[in-house]
């Protein structure tokens, strides 16, 4: 058995295996396991309900929306019983239940349960890769090249660029809807300058108490609904990539998720970004859309088999976390629960 990835779902998928008595080979392109995951805030989480899910992703796959409705609180329960740090039992969004783990700490507890990972191999790359073993894609989407196609920031692990779609492709694999979509934040524009350690805290996630403008200073309206400003980001990838957000002085003092209006605002001038202060007293800030991960992927089953343009499993071929489109299309859900649902499913199905 293969997996390609070591982030959420390759680990997840590996230290399941391992569980049901079957040691995988792990093939890891970065020079470290944890993909996305040990970049992120780690708050795994589901909707309340299938029918919240439907309403919040309404064109995502409802067979896997239910999966995930169903199966994420055994998960959460493996991956403490594992030893995963937590950090918290709530998701401080009322939406949402879930838990709050240490992302350092979750990676090395499934990096050590899911054994040896083979860090610096490329699947697809490497000539001793045998392709005819069951294969697990879960090599994190294609955010960089999204990214990159479409003149947006990146905002994951430097090594998505997208193989386990190409590989899953080559061997005849359909794609779902939203291949366009992402889940992302808006970031400070260049000249700034911010790396991995900035992602979260310098993301500009105050759109909604801001009027937004892009670059011909047309207006784009931010949905009420829109709590994580996951589609205020996807309209300014849409209208080039780029906008401003201007804050009048009296939501300077308004609370975003990372500190203060005024907060935030100052860590994107800190970082080299463009803040032009008005005449009316408003700030405005230059922002990027930035891509953290892709919605769109391949076509999976229930039993995180990869199908074809037929509507066929692929043999021996499955995918699980980015990779796996469709379960979130239309909207924004928790891409480390689908990981972890996904992977341990991938793993069972392949050791049954
Ligand atoms: C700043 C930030 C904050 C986030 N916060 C949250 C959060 O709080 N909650 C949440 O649910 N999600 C969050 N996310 C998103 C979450 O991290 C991802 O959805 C999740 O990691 C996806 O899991 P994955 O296994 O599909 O991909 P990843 O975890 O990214 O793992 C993919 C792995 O595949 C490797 N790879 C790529 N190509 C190849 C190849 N050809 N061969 C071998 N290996 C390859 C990559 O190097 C990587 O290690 C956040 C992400 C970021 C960046």
């Amino acid at each position: 058995m293969y997996i390609a990835g070591a982030g959420m779902a390759g680990l997840c998928a590996a230290a399941r295996a391992r569980e049901l008595g079957v040691t995988p080979t792990v093939l890891e392109k970065g020079n470290r396991p944890g993909g996305s995951m040990l970049l992120s805030s780690a708050v795994i989480w589901r909707y309340r309900s299938l029918d919240d899910f439907r309403r919040e992703c309404p064109t995502g796959d409802p067979r896997l929306q239910r999966l995930i409705i169903e199966q994420l609180d055994d998960a959460l329960n493996w991956l403490e019983s594992m030893g995963a740090p937590l950090v918290s039992a709530e998701t401080e969004n009322p939406r949402t239940v879930g838990r709050r783990f240490d992302p350092r700490g979750l990676t090395d507890v499934l990096a050590r349960a899911a054994g040896d990972v083979q860090t610096g191999h490329t699947l697809g790359s490497d000539p001793g890769t045998r392709l005819e073993e069951p294969l697990v894609l879960a090599t994190g989407g294609f955010p960089i090249r999204l990214a990159r196609e479409h003149g947006l920031a990146v905002r994951s692990n430097p090594w998505s660029e997208g193989d386990g779609l190409e590989l899953g492709l080559a061997a005849g694999a359909a794609t779902t809807p939203g291949m366009d979509e992402f889940y992302g934040r808006a970031m400070p524009a260049p000249p700034a300058r911010w790396g991995e350690e900035e992602f979260v805290d310098h993301a500009q996630l105050y759109g909604h108490l801001a009027r937004v403008f892009d670059e011909s200073g047309e207006g784009i309206a931010v949905k009420d609904d829109d709590w994580s400003e996951n589609g205020l980001v996807q309209e300014i990838a849409r209208r080039g990539g780029r906008a401003w957000f201007v804050v009048d002085p009296k939501n300077l003092g308004r609370k975003t998720p990372y500190g203060t209006v005024a907060e935030v605002v100052e860590r994107a001038r800190s970082a080299g970004g463009t803040v032009e202060e008005r005449d009316d007293g408003s700030l405005a800030v230059h922002v990027v859309a930035a891509v953290t991960h892709t919605i769109g992927g391949l076509v999976v089953d229930e039993r995180a088999r990869v199908l074809s343009k037929e509507g066929t499993p692929i043999e021996g071929l499955y995918a699980a976390g980015v990779d796996a489109g469709g379960w979130s299309t239309g909207g924004y859900a928790s891409g480390l629960a689908a990981a972890v649902v996904f992977g341990r499913i991938a793993a069972q199905e392949i050791v049954k």
